[in-house]
């Protein structure tokens, strides 16, 4: 699962790909102009931006300087209906870190994504395991001891998140932020909720859980015997 946004005015190309993506279960967000995507950015967190070049106003060459320059590090997919090596050129200067000439593929705009993703500051791997947990991205299955477990898709996108940041503290504010959409009407009491039902799914009955309660802060994944790949 990665939260992706989508900087585009064109319902005929935002549209295709939003549906692809999200069959990937990842969670996307589509705005349709440059000052309100520098806005969310300013606000929410997201693995990974696809920027359209031709915007109405600013163009999105102008959000992707904006963005570098206040510090924003989320790579940045460009798209464009300019083909020219010096268009490209400018893109990259800008900050972008890949780009797509229209019209593309869709699969292709789907495996540039991939490929940014897996880039080091974001998600890797496509099976993770942490003692019997076994959590596959590719088919959406979570696997305890062997037997697969019956997860809704925003506990396993939960569960996911966990198990790529191992050992770190979570607040429930940062576990909506990182891991719910950002008009979501979740609550931190959402997140105590699906904590609760998590750990009724993957701990097993006599030893402690694996995510822990850190007083007063929040939540950790104990990953002592953790590994991905
Ligand atoms: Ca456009």
């Amino acid at each position: 699962m990665a939260k992706i946004l989508i900087v585009e005015d064109e319902a005929d190309f935002s549209d295709p790909i939003r549906a692809y993506l999200s069959r990937d279960h990842h969670v996307i967000e589509v705005v349709t102009n440059g000052a309100e995507a520098l806005d969310r950015l300013r606000f929410y967190k997201y693995d990974v931006i696809i920027l359209d070049w031709m915007l109405p106003g600013m163009p999105g060459v102008e959000v992707c300087k904006q963005f570098r320059s206040s510090g924003g590090t989320t790579p940045i997919l460009m798209l464009t209906a300019k083909g020219q090596t010096g268009e490209k050129i400018t893109g990259l200067d800008a900050g972008a870190d890949d780009y797509l000439t229209k019209p593309f593929d869709i699969g292709e705009v789907s495996a540039r994504v991939r490929a940014l993703l897996r880039r080091p500051q974001a998600v890797t791997g496509n099976v993770l395991k942490h003692g019997q947990i076994v959590l596959e991205r590719d088919t959406h299955r979570v696997t305890r001891t062997g037997e697969e477990v019956q997860l809704l898709p925003k506990e396993f996108a939960l569960l996911e998140f966990f198990m790529r940041h191992p050992n770190q503290v979570f607040s429930a504010e940062a576990l909506l932020d990182r891991v719910w959409a950002s008009d979501s009407e979740a609550s931190p009491e959402t997140i105590r909720t699906y904590i609760k039902r998590l750990r009724q799914k993957i701990d097993s009955k006599d030893g402690p859980s694996l995510i822990h309660t850190v007083h007063g802060v929040g939540y950790k994944f104990s990953a002592g015997e953790s590994k991905s790949g």
